[in-house]
């Protein structure tokens, strides 16, 4: 059985996507997240993170992404991406924009 060893993966959470249920406050062995006082997941402990993937498998709102170090240069790139539509909030959930999009360059 391997021993994961901590403090080798970065732990992103985006805000808007978290409704706040502390799943990945309670269930993480690392401590590595607590809800903050608007009631959001924050990570305080990054160092402790074993990379158990607990947190972002069970996130209902997939709103963790946890990424091993030494690949951070690249996800730096795609972070930056995700949290920037994250924090779009008129842009729908459900994809519907990117349908209407779509539609609409089959009209021409
Ligand atoms: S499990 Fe997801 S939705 Fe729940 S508090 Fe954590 S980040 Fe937020
Ligand atoms: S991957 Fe595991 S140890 Fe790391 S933050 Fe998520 S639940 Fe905690």
């Amino acid at each position: 059985m391997s021993v994961k060893s901590k403090g080798n993966s970065t732990v992103t959470i985006f805000p808007d996507w978290c409704k706040g249920c502390g799943i990945c406050a309670a269930f993480c062995p690392g401590k590595v997240m607590e809800l903050n006082d608007q009631g959001k997941a924050v990570v305080v402990k990054e160092e402790e993170c074993i990379s158990c993937g607990f947190c972002e498998l069970h996130c209902p709102d997939f709103a963790i992404m946890v990424r091993p170090k030494a690949d951070d240069e690249i996800p730096a790139v795609c972070r930056a991406v995700l949290e920037k539509a994250a924090r779009k909030t008129d842009m729908p959930a459900d994809g519907s924009a990117a349908e209407k999009n779509s539609s609409d360059m089959e009209k021409g």
